[in-house]
């Protein structure tokens, strides 16, 4: 049950019929992983914070530079050169004591960052290189957490929810999309080569907040998880892509399956 100050603190959400008391007590119980607190990152955690996520765990590695201060609105010029996950933690902090937060200020090898996901209720991959995130889809299929991908870079926007808790997925994984095995003609999307709009990001990384507050009220996604969203900051236009599970991708293929099932096997005793 809520208290009367939780009450009156998320009331404007608790009164939305579909969302209720119970909603909020699944939103205060809820443990979210957020890998870049960037522009994503940093906006989405705000907003997850202030609707009363039980725990935020931000992992970054950065620190805070003037150049981030366009986008990276949770930022102040007092946080100059401090960690961007420290920096971070004082603003949520001040915006809503009750939540918890967990800062990591490096990047996570395969088994610490297995630990995370396990331990997470939804993961939000906010980072913003190829490696890293082929790295959370790999380790997301594996332990069956849903992950929530965005990405933004000059006046465009990419969102995708992967629901690997679901039971079998149509819809794949990031790596059916942009197979690691062609990561030699994958460039980095360099924000400081090509350039990108700050409110892009900032409404690319509410997206992942929404998406996450989804899963956490209603315990499922109530939109359709089989799309991939692109925007057009410029047009203001989203399009919206049917995604299929590849039946050979190295991660969640049907050969994929197979080969994990007999080293399964292999090991067995
Ligand atoms: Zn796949």
């Amino acid at each position: 049950m809520l208290s009367d100050e939780q009450f009156i603190r998320y009331q404007r959400q608790v009164s939305l019929p579909e969302w209720g008391e119970s909603g909020q007590e699944q939103v205060s119980k809820g443990h979210v992983l957020i890998i870049g607190v960037g522009g994503l990152g940093s906006a989405a955690a705000l907003y997850l914070c202030a609707a009363g996520v039980g725990k935020l765990v931000l992992v970054d590695d950065d620190k805070v530079e003037i150049s981030n201060l366009q986008r990276q609105v949770s930022y102040r010029e007092v946080d100059l050169e401090k960690p961007k996950t420290e920096a971070l933690k004082t603003q949520l902090h001040a915006l809503n004591a009750h939540c918890q937060i967990r800062t990591v200020g490096h990047r996570l090898s395969d088994s610490q960052l297995n630990l995370e996901i396990a331990l997470a209720d939804v993961v939000l991959d906010c980072s913003d290189n190829f490696e890293t995130r082929h790295q959370i889809n790999r380790l997301c299929f594996e332990a069956k957490r849903p992950l929530i991908f965005a990405s933004a870079i000059g006046w465009q926007g990419q969102f995708a929810v992967f629901d690997f808790s679901e039971p079998v997925s149509l819809s794949g994984c990031y790596s059916c999309l942009l197979p690691e095995a062609s990561a030699g003609r994958q460039v980095n999307d360099s924000c400081s080569d090509i350039g990108v709009v700050g409110p892009v990001v900032g409404t690319l990384g509410n997206y992942q907040a929404l998406a996450t507050l989804h899963k956490l009220v209603f315990d499922h996604f109530v939109f359709p998880t089989n799309l991939f969203h692109v925007f057009d900051g410029k047009t203001l236009v989203w399009q919206r892509l049917s995604m299929t599970r590849d039946n050979h991708c190295a991660i969640c293929g049907d050969n994929a399956r197979l080969r994990s099932a007999h080293n399964t096997e292999r090991i067995s005793p």
